[in-house]
């Protein structure tokens, strides 16, 4: 294999609304530029990208992959990622590593939310973008509408550089605006551009023209004085306005057909950058360095992703920036403080891995059962520990209870729990002390259900899946006393332990305190830390739903003991004897966990969520105005939002976003202590 390095490599994004085409395209391009030679189809679920059986079966993306191939000497690294939400995660990685994106946009569907989403994520990791307009064969394609919608959502930057020759049933080919070429037929070969097009293809091209000249000041001066633009110049201007983000091309085609894919990678090759012409940010000592992309430099790789493979083990995903990386040598992982040995490295095709020697700089490939490296840590050299700055992931903000389902799963489940969410940065697990429970949190019921298949076929772990219980907890409102004698007289040695307590409510948040104010030794030092180990015990399960008891102070102010018969067990017992009671008479209520909540929409959306805050028991606190969005603060029980992943994804059809972060407790309204408390007995008259 020939070397590859900065200048004869594309890594180029592919992005979309779940749907668009994405894993159909990457198979027609691997396919064209021979790198398989079996064409597979999504719908008999045999791609090169997606092979997962979570995949196959669902018909979706959940995994990016890194597709490689060659085109007229240049190796491509395509990224192939996932259009459903729930797995943003991995978008964000494959945007971290390409130097370009293609937005693909179903000419059936049109701009849908994912489309937006993605416009957003591309805007926001800075990459140049080209838009291709998939599915012209199918019903309802129009082109021209959807370039109308483009330009209205996303600006007039997005201008047309492709038209297709008829649509729908009658989709023939295309014409390259720029060349003012078109290519139809099955082998897509050089036709003429048809005369009924003629309009139309002036029309285009003028927007084309303009927006190459007003992205560049060179050429704006020439083309306002009204002189010809070259073919040159209208490509080195359409090149460079790609590059600084000033100009969005919209291309046509058919992933299914086939058609105008070469002419699609030739284009992608000539307005996309390669590594070298993409700035490389490295920290150095703390420091942002910002430099070319270097062969020459000392390493700098980032790893943005790592898979549990049951074949071959751990294989870490990773792009080189700076320098060379080599089979069986050994790097520094900067964020580790660690030595890292590399064995055989892969340039990626899907599933398939194809060994390499070396991978140069502005490449991505992977490597196997690396020691201690992790997603986001940079692979450097010992004498220069560079960083790089790392895929930055969405926090996840949906929950669920993950219980082992059988006697063996019960140990393997926490390793392999882990050994997931390594694989997937936007997992994270903890067990919830409060509870018990083990939580696993991610961005959606999707994501979180996927896990569990994963589960099981990679680890052969089953679990079930279940609303996490929430932490409520119980405490009194009023002051009461109260007094418990433990007495008994069996045979020989009798037991003797009393308590007098006193019980007081506490501020909110401050938990549960003892204190003592014995005078006179009615009950003798020794037997004082018997009695508040009796209290924190009867502190752990309430009497209302059997919740941990807080916000009070105990105090034990008296009682009586005998000389022979008294013991620490006796007044253990007498301690929490007299808590429960006193619990029992100082009106005891359960509190619930309040979260405030932040949520982001567009405007149109904002009466119906707040809406349904109020239906949550919510608080709406404020609403600020932020580009077009509403932020919508408001205080919520936890309770009624531990689904709110889901529930604002309907209510906004994908378009909101929230954070929430605990707050405080409160007291429940009487309806839900007592629907709780129900259900306690119930559960108890069960067991
Ligand atoms: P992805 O989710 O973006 O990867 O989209 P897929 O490649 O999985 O395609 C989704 C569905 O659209 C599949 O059933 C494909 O067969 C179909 N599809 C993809 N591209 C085209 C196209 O150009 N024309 C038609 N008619 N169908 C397409």
């Amino acid at each position: 294999m020939e070397r590859f390095g900065p200048d004869s490599i594309r890594n180029i994004v592919l992005v979309s609304h779940s749907g668009a085409g994405k894993t159909s395209l990457s198979e027609a391009i691997l396919f064209i530029t021979k790198a398989i030679n079996r064409l597979g189809k999504v719908d008999e679920g045999n791609t090169t990208s997606d092979y997962d059986p979570e995949e196959t079966r669902r018909k979706i993306s959940i995994n990016l992959s890194v597709l490689t191939c060659l085109w007229q000497d240049t190796k491509l690294n395509l990224i192939d990622t996932p259009g459903y939400l729930d797995f943003v995660g991995e978008v964000k990685a494959g945007l971290r590593v390409a130097d370009g994106a293609l937005l693909l946009v179903s000419a059936a569907d049109g701009i849908q939310v994912g489309t937006e989403k993605s416009w957003d994520y591309i805007r926001e990791a800075g990459l140049p973008c080209l838009i291709l307009v998939n599915k012209m064969d199918r019903d309802n394609a129009d082109f021209m509408k959807i370039l109308k919608d483009l330009q209205a959502k996303f600006g007039k930057k997005c201008v047309p550089l492709q038209l297709p020759i008829g649509a729908q049933a009658d989709f023939k080919g295309i014409v390259d605006l720029l060349a003012l070429k078109a290519y139809g037929g099955k082998d897509n070969s050089e036709t003429e551009v048809p005369a009924a097009l003629k309009s139309d293809v002036t029309t285009c091209r003028d927007m084309l023209v303009e927006a190459i000249a007003e992205s560049n000041d060179d050429l704006l001066e020439k083309y306002l004085d009204g002189q010809e633009l070259s073919g040159e110049e209208l490509a080195s201007g359409l090149r460079k306005g790609v590059a600084s983000g000033g100009v969005v091309p919209v291309l046509a085609g058919s992933a299914l057909q086939n058609s105008g894919t070469t002419l699609l990678l030739d284009t992608l090759l000539k307005y996309l950058p390669p590594p070298k012409e993409r700035p490389v940010v490295t920290i150095v000592a703390g420091k942002e360095v910002s430099s070319p992309a270097s062969e020459e430099a000392p390493l700098a790789a980032l790893v943005f992703k790592t898979t549990a493979d049951p074949y071959v083990g751990k294989l870490t995903y990773f792009r080189v920036y700076h320098g060379v990386i080599a089979s069986n040598s050994q790097v520094w992982n900067t964020n580790k403080q660690a030595v890292e040995r590399i064995g055989q490295l892969y340039s990626l095709r899907g599933k398939n891995q194809e060994p390499v020697t070396e991978l140069r700089a502005g490449d991505i490939g992977a490597v196997a059962k690396l020691n201690t490296t992790a997603t986001g840590d940079t692979l450097a050299t010992r004498e220069h520990p560079v960083t790089l700055p790392p895929v930055v992931f969405p926090a996840p903000l949906y929950s669920q209870a993950v219980s082992p389902k059988g006697k063996t799963d019960v140990d393997k489940m926490g390793p392999s729990l882990t050994r997931l969410v390594e694989e997937d940065p936007t997992l994270q697990m903890h067990r919830q002390t409060e509870t018990g429970e083990v939580i696993l949190s991610g961005i959606g019921d999707t994501q979180l259900a996927v896990a569990a298949e994963r589960l099981q076929r990679k680890f052969g772990v089953s679990v079930t899946l279940s609303m996490p219980k929430v932490p409520y907890r119980e405490t009194i409102t009023v002051s009461a006393k109260a007094e418990h004698k433990h007495k008994k007289q069996t045979g020989g040695h009798g037991q003797y332990g009393h308590v007098l307590l006193e019980l007081e409510p506490l501020p909110r948040g401050t938990g549960a305190e003892f204190a003592e104010k014995v005078v006179g030794g009615s009950i003798p030092r020794n037997f004082i830390p018997a009695v508040e180990k009796g209290v924190h015990e009867a502190l752990t399960e309430g009497a209302l739903a059997g919740y941990p008891i807080v916000d009070l102070r105990a105090t034990v102010y008296d009682g009586s003991f005998h000389p022979v018969d008294s013991s620490e067990i006796c007044f253990k017992i007498a301690g929490a004897q007299a808590l429960k009671k006193g619990v029992a008479a100082g009106q005891p209520i359960l509190i619930e966990p309040i979260v405030n909540l932040s949520v982001t929409v567009p405007e149109e959306f904002t009466g119906d969520v707040i809406g349904d805050l109020n239906t949550k028991r919510g608080r709406v606190l404020g609403m600020n105005p932020q580009g077009g969005q509403n932020v919508i603060e408001a205080q919520v029980p936890q309770a009624e939002v531990q689904r709110y992943a889901i529930d604002l994804k309907s209510l906004t059809q994908g378009r909101g976003s929230f954070s929430v972060t605990f707050s405080h407790y409160e007291p429940t309204p009487p309806n839900v202590q007592q629907k709780i408390v129900a259900e306690h007995e119930a559960a108890k008259a069960a067991a």
